[in-house]
């Protein structure tokens, strides 16, 4: 087995989904996971690439934000499309970023995904408040490279 396959059980992965579920109801916004085991490109160049193939810029709001993994790296990501750099701090992420780390850290990545997913819906929640005609522009899946 890979070690994107030994990364995260099968109830992890379904707990990541349940986050992002839940994050999404707080914000417009839409969240995704992708995790692979290794790139050879730098890698928030290889996110930006990820947030591509995923078809992450075509949000109406643009404001699509992917967690970028990179297992064997032990490398993370968090890229967010242009509507949301356009109104948001130059340090937004960073909350999310320690959140994730602190848990990364300590070998608890299921916990450090999921906390990350929340955080950022929060974060996400006073700039892309969650509207009755929202539409879940993005599936709430875990992708895997
Ligand atoms: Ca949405
Ligand atoms: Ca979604």
């Amino acid at each position: 087995m890979s070690s994107v396959e030994n990364f995260l059980t099968l109830d992890e992965e379904q707990a990541i989904v349940q986050a992002i579920i839940q994050a999404e109801r707080n914000t417009s916004g839409e969240i995704r996971v992708h995790i692979e085991r290794t790139t050879t490109v730098p890698h928030f160049d290889r996110a930006l690439e990820v947030f591509q193939q995923l078809e992450m810029s075509n949000t109406k709001a643009q404001n699509a934000v992917l967690i970028y993994i990179a297992v064997d790296d032990h490398q993370f990501v968090i890229y967010g499309d242009k509507g949301i750099n356009e109104v948001v701090p130059e340090n937004f992420w960073e909350s999310t970023r320690d959140t994730i780390q602190q848990h990364f850290k300590e070998g608890n990545f299921k916990e450090g995904i999921v906390q990350g997913v929340l955080k950022a819906g929060d974060e996400l929640q006073a700039h892309f408040p969650w509207d009755s005609d929202d539409v879940d522009e993005l599936p709430n899946e875990l992708s895997k490279g």
